[in-house]
């Protein structure tokens, strides 16, 4: 049976900052910001895969310098585990 070769370099953790793409804080006009429900969470990676920001990261954590706010990954989660939260001077202090 033919087999995958392993990657010689490891997939970044954050898909678009770690991987050059942004290179700017650029989150700072978001009206909203994703929230995950851990209890919920079921590690299925979609929300990984869909940021078309890449700012979740492999552990599912979100980059807040660089989300978008635009609720795909909620959107997306199978399972409701993530919610958006609107956006206060003491968010994320
Ligand atoms: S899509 Fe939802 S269930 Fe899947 S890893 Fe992301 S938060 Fe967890
Ligand atoms: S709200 Fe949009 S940019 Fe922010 S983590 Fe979710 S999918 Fe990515």
């Amino acid at each position: 049976m033919r087999r995958l070769k392993e990657s010689p370099v490891a997939p970044p953790e954050f898909t678009a900052f770690d991987a050059g793409y942004l290179v700017s804080a650029n989150g700072s006009w978001r009206s909203n910001y994703p929230v995950i429900d851990r209890q919920k969470c079921v590690r299925c990676a979609q929300c990984y895969l869909y940021c078309p920001d890449g700012t979740i990261s492999s552990e599912i954590e979100f980059d807040y310098d660089f989300c978008k706010g635009c609720g795909i990954c909620a959107k997306i989660c199978p399972v409701g585990a993530i919610s958006m939260e609107k956006e206060t001077a003491s968010s994320h202090a």
